[in-house]
């Protein structure tokens, strides 16, 4: 069986299978990627996939924080619509 990777949330600090969380990649080169798409040799910042969590890091700038630079707004707006796929649970 495959070892489970975890990562800690960067708003609540849960750790949680890395599968099962949001991903934003950067580069060195400043791209971005979302849950590796594109695939990114980078810095990751995760967070839980639930609004609370989500909300939370973007209204904190937790990902610009963790990741030590800007991010694009429309990186934050791509992050955003994850938003609307996830239930408010
Ligand atoms: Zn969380």
């Amino acid at each position: 069986m495959p070892r489970t990777i975890l990562r800690q949330c960067i708003h609540c600090r849960q750790q949680l299978p890395r599968e099962s969380m949001l991903c934003l990649t950067s580069n060195r080169d400043h791209h971005f990627s979302i849950n590796g798409n594109p695939p990114l040799q980078g810095r990751s910042s995760y967070v839980c996939r639930n609004k609370a969590c989500l909300t939370e890091a973007l209204r904190a700038k937790k990902f610009q924080r963790t990741l030590k630079r800007a991010i694009p707004d429309a990186i934050l707006e791509a992050l955003n619509d994850q938003l609307k796929g996830i239930s408010s649970l």
